[in-house]
């Protein structure tokens, strides 16, 4: 039986892809804009070559590792192996086992994924179920400067997107890096306490990085966000 329980630990344990020390936000990145589509009423189903391929490839050039190439119909073909999701229309793909298919024949058959009808039905009568997914992944995969950023781009009301900061791990690093953004040296201070200051983790807290001063990194809000998004 479907529930908002189930729902969640099938979301908790979606497979991502890794290859060392790289991420792959693929599959969160396409459920959180699924999500905020149903929010918007969409209906279950999203047509993955007028819908999707555009949209979650510029998400995941921006968002994802730093590699050459991005396969955005990877997460949507791998996702049925998640306990949740639907493919419409793949009898006529040259497979349907766990690799993806190329993204000519996802077009050409008008390939469509959602949810499944069971799970749809669950976000309709839960008003609060999309938010607190939404709230979910974006905790387990992103860091705190890139989640705000993405509620606000996908239209989630995230009231409380928790502030697990360490207070220890920041005063740590602050001072090892002399109160200054190692980038661009802003060391701006009011009453002797640090301003708009940060203590970044090098290796994202969401992938096991530690609180610790090797891991981390003084720098300004602006260089903070533009780090954590790997475009420095
Ligand atoms: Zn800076």
């Amino acid at each position: 039986m479907a529930s908002s329980k189930t729902l969640e630990q099938a979301i908790a344990d979606i497979t991502i892809w890794r290859k060392g020390e790289q991420r792959a936000p693929h599959k969160p990145l396409l459920l959180l804009y699924v999500l905020a589509n149903y929010q918007q009423g969409h209906a279950r189903l999203f047509d993955y070559g007028t819908e999707l391929h555009e949209k979650l490839l510029s998400l995941v050039e921006r968002l994802g590792p730093q590699i050459k190439a991005h396969y955005p119909n990877m997460p949507f073909w791998r996702l049925k192996g998640d306990r949740f999701w639907d493919l419409k229309n793949t009898e006529f793909c040259s497979t349907n086992g766990s690799k993806q298919p190329p993204v000519k024949e996802l077009v050409e058959h008008n390939v469509a994924g959602g949810f499944d009808e069971e799970h749809f039905a669950l976000l309709g009568k839960n008003k609060n179920l999309i938010g607190s997914l939404a709230q979910q992944i974006l905790e387990a995969h992103f860091p705190e400067s890139i989640q705000e950023e993405l509620a606000d781009e996908m239209g989630f009301d995230i009231q409380q997107i928790r502030k697990v900061r360490d207070p220890l791990f920041r005063q740590q690093v602050l001072r090892a890096y002399n109160y200054e953004c190692a980038i661009c040296g802003f060391n701006m201070r009011h009453d002797n306490a640090s301003v708009g200051l940060e203590a970044a983790h090098i290796k994202w807290k969401q992938f096991g990085g530690p609180c610790e001063i090797p891991n981390g990194l003084a720098l300004c809000a602006i260089h903070h966000k533009a780090f954590d998004k790997g475009s420095m």
